[in-house]
C-alpha cells in the first residue's frame, strides 16, 4: 500500500449511534470509524434511513435522488457522525419508513429479513452511484452479510468492484437471520474474505459445539481467516476523574476518595453504611448467558454486601428480589435500567461480578477496572482476555461452589492484604481499553486484506 494513499473503508451496519441505536452494535459503529479516522483512514458508514431518524437534528442532506436499481429506486442521504468528520450514508426507501429499527426483540423476524435483504442489495449499487470505491467493505452481523455473497457472485466481474475485499464482524452469533433457504450469518461467514468476532478467546470458543450456536462447522472451515479483536470502551464517558454521575471524582493517585462513592451507594440502597465491608456489584441484562444461575443463598454466608442492577428474564428478576427480601442488610436488587446508578456502582463497589456462561467481549469488567473495582469473572470469551491475576480474579468451571470459593478467596485478600488490593486496583486503572487500541487491530486486518491476492 502506498504511504500517501488513504485506505478507504465502508462500514455497513443496521445501527450507528447516536443516529440509530438499539444496543452495543450501534456504539461500535460509531466509535470504530471515529478511531479509524484518527489513524488517517477514510472510513465511512452506511445504514438504512429509518423513519425514527431525526433528519433535522442530524442535519441529513439529500445527495442523490432516484437511483434506479433492479426495477426499484432509492434516494441517498448523507450526514456526519456527530462531532466527527466521518460521513454516514443513509439509504431511503419505503422499506425503512417504519419508525423502529428492528421489528422484533430478536431483531430477525420476517419483516427484518426482508428489510435487511433489501438494504444489503442496495449497498453496492449505491457506492457506484456516488463513485466511492472502498478498498474494504466492513460488514457487521447478519443484516449486511448478503453483501459478501453479492460481491463474490454478482459484482466481481464489474471493474468497479473487482478490488474490493470484505471483513465480516460477528457481534452476536445468536441472531442469525434465518430464511426458508438461507442462514445469513452462515452466508457472511462463508463468503467474506476475513472474519472476526469481538475477543480472541471467543473467536476460539465458537469453533466448538458448546459455543458455536450451530455454526461451528462453518466457522471451523474458515478458522484460518477468523480473528478476535476486543471492543473498546468509551474512556471519556467512563472516567472516574471527570464522571458527573458519581459522588466524588478520583484517580489512581487519589484512590482514597473512591470510598465516598461507596458511602453514597450504601446510603442510596439502604444498606448498612460501613466503609470497611466489601461491596460486590453486578450490572447486567438478567439473562441466562450472564451466569445468574450461580447466584444463591450460600453466597450470602460470605462477609460482604451485594448490589445487583439489571432487567431481563422474569425468573432472574424474581430470584434476585427474593434474595433482597431475605437478606435485607446484605443484598440489594435494583430491577431497572439506570445509567446513573450504574456509574455509582462501578465507582462505589470493591468487586465487580461477571460469572457469565459465555461472553463475546463484555464491557462491564473493563469499565469496572477503569474505576478501580476488581473484577471477579468466569474465564470465558472477552472476560478471559481482559482479566488476569494482576487486575482481578477468575474461575473456570461453571459451578456455584467454585464461584463461592473464588469470592471467598477474593475477600480474604481484600480484608487481609490491603497493599496487594491497592496494587490490583491501580493495575486495573492503568489498562488501556480505548477504541484507539482496538482500531489499530482492525487496521492490521484491513491491511492484510488489502495486500491479499484474493
Ligand atoms: P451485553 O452487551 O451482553 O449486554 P456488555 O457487558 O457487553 O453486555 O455491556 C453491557 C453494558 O450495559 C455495560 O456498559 C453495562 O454497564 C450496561 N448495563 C447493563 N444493564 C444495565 C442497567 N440495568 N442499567 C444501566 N446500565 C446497564
Amino acid at each position: 500500500m502506498s504511504k500517501n494513499k488513504k485506505l478507504k473503508i465502508l462500514i455497513a451496519a443496521a445501527e450507528a449511534a447516536p443516529i440509530a441505536k438499539v444496543g452495543g452494535l450501534g456504539d461500535v459503529i460509531s466509535a470504530l470509524p471515529k478511531a479509524l479516522v484518527k489513524l488517517n483512514l477514510d472510513a465511512r458508514v452506511i445504514i438504512p434511513f429509518y423513519g425514527a431518524i431525526d433528519k433535522n437534528k442530524y442535519k441529513i442532506k439529500l445527495i442523490k435522488q432516484n437511483i434506479k436499481i433492479n426495477g426499484t429506486a432509492i434516494n441517498l442521504w448523507q450526514t456526519n457522525l456527530p462531532d466527527s468528520t466521518v460521513p454516514v450514508y443513509l439509504i431511503e426507501h419505503n422499506f425503512f419508513q417504519k419508525k423502529e429499527i428492528y421489528s422484533t426483540m430478536l431483531a430477525d423476524g420476517p419483516a427484518d429479513i426482508k428489510k435487511f435483504t433489501f438494504f444489503s442489495r442496495m449497498i453496492l449499487p449505491s457506492l457506484e452511484a456516488i463513485n466511492f470505491q472502498p478498498d474494504i467493505i466492513h460488514l457487521n452481523d447478519w443484516h449486511t452479510a448478503p453483501v459478501a455473497q453479492l460481491l463474490k457472485i454478482k459484482y466481481k466481474t464489474k471493474s468497479f468492484f473487482k478490488q474490493i475485499k470484505t471483513l465480516y464482524t460477528i457481534h452476536n452469533l445468536a441472531n442469525q437471520g434465518i430464511t426458508k433457504t438461507e442462514n445469513y450469518m452462515a452466508t457472511g461467514i462463508l463468503n467474506s474474505n476475513l472474519i472476526n468476532t469481538v475477543s480472541p478467546t471467543y473467536a476460539k470458543e465458537i469453533l466448538t459445539k458448546e459455543y458455536g450456536a450451530g455454526l461451528e462447522k462453518f466457522l471451523t472451515k474458515r478458522k484460518k481467516q477468523l480473528f478476535g479483536i476486543l471492543n473498546g470502551i468509551d474512556t471519556d464517558f467512563f472516567n472516574p476523574q471527570t464522571d458527573k454521575l458519581i459522588k466524588l471524582n478520583y484517580s489512581a493517585e487519589a484512590l482514597e476518595k473512591k470510598v465516598a462513592n461507596k458511602a453514597q451507594l450504601q446510603r442510596q440502597l439502604g444498606l448498612p453504611q460501613n466503609k470497611n465491608i466489601a461491596l460486590v456489584g453486578l450490572i447486567s441484562r438478567l439473562v441466562w448467558q450472564k451466569g445468574l444461575d450461580l447466584i444463591n443463598d450460600k453466597l450470602l454466608e460470605l462477609n460482604c454486601q451485594f448490589v445487583f442492577l439489571g432487567t431481563g428474564q422474569k425468573k432472574y428478576e424474581e430470584q434476585l428480589l427474593k434474595l433482597a427480601k431475605k437478606f435485607l442488610q446484605q443484598f440489594s436488587a435494583q430491577i431497572k435500567f439506570d445509567e446513573k446508578l450504574a456509574h455509582l456502582i462501578y465507582a462505589g463497589s470493591d468487586i465487580f461480578l461477571m460469572p457469565s456462561y459465555f461472553e463475546p467481549c463484555g464491557l462491564g469488567q473493563m469499565i469496572a477496572m477503569r474505576y478501580g473495582t476488581a473484577p471477579l469473572v468466569r474465564a470465558t470469551g472477552g472476560l478471559a482476555d481482559t482479566v488476569n491475576d494482576k487486575v482481578g480474579f477468575s474461575f473456570k468451571k461453571y459451578s456455584a461452589p467454585i464461584l463461592y470459593k473464588t469470592l471467598d478467596k477474593t475477600l480474604t485478600i481484600f480484608y487481609n492484604q490491603p497493599q496487594i488490593w491497592r496494587q490490583l486496583q491501580i493495575n486495573g486503572m492503568k489498562q488501556n481499553f480505548s477504541w484507539d487500541k482496538s482500531a489499530k487491530e482492525y487496521l492490521k486486518l484491513y491491511i492484510q486484506l488489502k495486500n491479499s491476492a484474493d
